[in-house]
């Protein structure tokens, strides 16, 4: 699993990975998700699991993403992250 990127504001609730696996498969389970939750340093961060299957949440309305929508605390930091990564930009 890759290094996560820690997110500002994340309380590790994973509604995020639950709303990637809906997206993708119509069906809660974590193993679906695109994404991954877990400690990160003295935090909380994200990064996409290997192969990376994250399409941006096509076919859901543009820059409409599952997991940000669905975000409990930290939209604007994940979003940061999917914009960016999700497009095969480096994140900053
Ligand atoms: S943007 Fe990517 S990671 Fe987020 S819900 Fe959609 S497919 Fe999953
Ligand atoms: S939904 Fe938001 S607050 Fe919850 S684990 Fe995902 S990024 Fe963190």
């Amino acid at each position: 699993m890759p290094e996560k990127i820690k997110l500002d504001g994340c309380v590790n609730c994973r509604a995020c990975e639950m709303a990637c696996s809906l997206h993708h498969t119509g069906k809660f389970g974590y193993k679906y998700s695109s994404i991954s939750i877990g400690l990160a340093g003295d935090g909380v961060g994200v990064c996409f699991k290997e192969p990376f299957t994250c399409d941006t949440c096509e076919g859901e309305g543009e820059n409409n993403f599952q997991c940000v929508k669905y975000c409990y605390r930290a939209k604007d930091a994940l979003r940061v992250f999917i914009a960016a990564q999700g497009k095969g930009i480096s994140a900053v």
